[in-house]
């Protein structure tokens, strides 16, 4: 029986984890569910999973929730989180709180020797050297939820990091792949938000229309998986069912595939090293018929340069991409941006930043504090 704490239950990946935990109810108990603000949604889980906290990050939800009699403790804030995060119980904190607030209730989680599967990716992009190096120090398993990270875990299963020639990888091309340059100029929020495979929140949603997406999960898998960056490629593969590969050495190339659904690397990161049932469909190749690749139009999807200048620059400044990707984001969602003013934003930002070593989660959260204001006031927020 594992049991586990589960950081941002309320949204995509936290409800696909709990699909996953209530099909199983002899393999995991739920002992924490930790949300952002969607109380309504949380009241249900609570009173379907029993856990023995719960956390909720708005003081106002957190208040009101908690004269609705449950039976439980209610924590808030940031620190509530953290307590979830670090519950003597759990065994294994699924991370998976959107953006930069999923960082230090990630690393406390750590700290307290708790295994991880990692959906939070910008934890890592954040903060890649401190996460893994205290994962290494307190002996914790890092695994990932991201379906292309799960996806060269999978390929990587016990190979030596010797053999890797290339991590590939592959991305959908979000919702804009069949529009030319020009087209992307006049684009609206609603659009950006159709994702053809996947279905996701809307952050990541429209990271996946930029590209960014891909370009964090770059420096997610450069802190992963320990290569250099010139190991890591990215490939379009519109129809998202190769969700990664590795090439080794000897030129062979081993790829993971299945139908597009969370549900699928939430299983592996929970049951690893096992292998459970299955909860998702079955993917019937020859019904997909065609798997096609391209490389990916960099004028198109200037994201993808982006996060890799800011991979090499080092220190403080895959933060400030992150960061700064947050601000544009949001401004773009209600109209205060174009969707290429996103990239503009981001490189703008990065350009105005002295980097610093990050060698603290002081100086990290700084640092990204200090590009969301710098971001904004580029802007005029
Ligand atoms: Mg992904």
């Amino acid at each position: 029986m594992k049991r586990l704490s589960i950081l941002g239950s309320t949204g995509s990946i936290g409800r696909s984890t709990l699909d996953v935990v209530a099909s199983e109810p002899q393999n995991y108990k739920v002992v924490a569910l930790a949300a952002g603000s969607n109380i309504e949604l949380l009241e249900q889980q609570i009173r379907q999973f029993n856990p023995e906290v719960v956390a909720v990050n708005d003081p106002a939800a957190a208040k009101e929730l908690s004269v609705r009699g449950l039976g439980v403790d209610i924590l808030q804030g940031p620190e509530g989180l953290i307590s979830a995060a670090c519950l003597e119980s759990a065994d294994m904190v699924v991370s998976a709180i959107v953006g930069s607030p999923g960082l230090m209730p990630t690393y406390r989680a750590i700290q307290a020797g708790k295994d991880i599967a990692l959906a939070t990716k910008e934890a890592l992009v954040m903060a890649g050297s401190i996460i893994m190096a205290e994962a290494k120090k307190q002996g914790v398993k890092i695994l990932p939820v991201d379906s292309e990270h799960s996806a060269v875990f999978q390929c990587l299963d016990g190979r030596n990091m010797d053999e890797v020639d290339k991590i590939i990888l592959t991305a959908s091309g979000g919702a804009f792949r069949d529009r030319s340059l020009k087209d992307l100029e006049n684009v609206t929020p609603a659009e950006a938000l159709k994702h053809p495979n996947w279905e996701m929140g809307r952050k990541i949603t429209i990271d996946s229309a930029t590209l960014m997406n891909k370009g964090l999960e770059v420096i997610e898998a450069y802190w992963l998986f320990g290569v250099s960056i010139e190991k890591i490629d990215v490939i379009i593969h519109p129809q998202s069912i190769v969700h990664s590969m590795v090439k080794f050495i000897d030129g062979s190339i081993i790829a993971q595939l299945s139908v597009p659904d969370m549900k699928g690397p939430i299983s592996y990161a929970l049951s690893y090293p096992k292998r459970g049932a299955s909860r998702i469909e079955p993917l019937n190749l020859a019904e997909v018929g065609t798997l096609t690749f391209q490389e990916p139009d960099l004028l198109k999807y200037p994201a993808l340069n982006i996060t890799f200048d800011a991979l090499r620059a080092g220190g403080t400044m895959p933060c400030v991409l992150n960061a700064a990707n947050e601000v544009a984001v949001e401004a773009f969602l209600n109209n205060v941006i174009s969707f290429r003013g996103i990239s503009q934003l981001v490189s703008d930002t990065m350009a105005v930043h002295e980097v610093l070593p990050g060698d603290s989660i002081e100086e990290v959260i700084q640092a990204s504090e200090w590009a969301k204001k710098r971001a904004e006031a580029f802007i005029g927020l």
